[in-house]
């Protein structure tokens, strides 16, 4: 008579978890109380990193990152690692394997190919903690925290949302996403919108509210940073995320 115990399947010895060094993620990692970990890309993570398309890149990106990142709920990452996060998971999936992007030089003319590594992403890092209290030039004082990706998911309801009539522009209620709170009542991200579409917000609200953001903006563009050989113009190259980048020729 077999027990409960050899009827079990062995266990299967999962992928080595990698400590992910926070300080450097594009946020420094200000916004995270856990650690984090990640595992290298699966082939079938890297297939579908290779056919991306406009319309499935952030549920693509999310689907990846909640298979590889561990230690947090992906809809708790901030929005603005989430390219980060991206390039990193290649990066050490590959163990970093250059990548070759060719470049012209804006200034002198010269070109010529470059090897892409992490090291040369471009990213802006979150120096200092987001100041959150805000006052706006109405008298309203707001709360501030950056938006995560569950956020972006929750924006992304909101526009299909069949019951509102009316079109949501995505680009305010994602600037409109990071207001918790006005006058110490919390709000939804769609009555933070409401707020500068119809409501108390103005457009110089608007714009005090992009100002202060900015001072503390973080995140990754897709492209390299590097130094033009003849005259040492900073460049800035594209490293788009095709099929040569993420099944790179070995
Ligand atoms: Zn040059």
């Amino acid at each position: 008579m077999h027990s409960i115990r050899d009827e079990q399947k062995p266990t299967q010895k999962g992928p080595k978890l990698i400590p992910i060094d926070k300080n450097l993620l594009p946020s420094r990692g200000r916004y995270y109380k856990s650690d984090l970990f990640c595992r290298k890309l699966t082939a079938i993570e890297t297939k579908d990193l290779s056919k991306l398309k406009t319309n499935t890149v952030n549920s693509v990106f999310n689907q990846v990152l909640s298979g590889a990142i561990s230690g947090i709920d992906v809809e708790d990452i901030m929005l603005n690692d989430r390219l980060w996060l991206i390039y990193y998971l290649r990066s050490i999936t590959y163990d970093d394997i250059p990548f070759k992007v060719f470049g012209t030089c804006p200034i002198c003319g010269d070109s010529g190919w470059f090897e892409y590594k992490l090291k040369d992403l471009d990213v802006t890092y979150a120096n200092e903690d987001l100041e959150r209290d805000l006052e706006l030039t109405n008298g309203d004082k707001v709360t501030l925290s950056f938006p995560t990706i569950g956020d972006e998911l929750e924006i992304a309801r909101t526009k299909a949302d069949p019951n509102l009539m009316e079109n949501i522009d995505v680009d305010v209620m994602t600037v409109a996403s990071h207001i918790r709170s006005i006058n110490g009542e919390p709000v939804s991200i769609y009555e933070a919108y409401v707020y500068f579409s119809r409501g108390n917000g103005s457009a110089k609200d608007y714009s005090r509210l992009l100002t202060h953001l900015r001072k503390y903006a973080f995140g990754a563009s897709p492209k390299g940073a590097f130094k033009c050989r003849k005259c040492k113009q900073n460049l800035l190259i594209d490293i788009p995320l095709g099929s040569d980048f993420f099944l790179p020729e070995i």
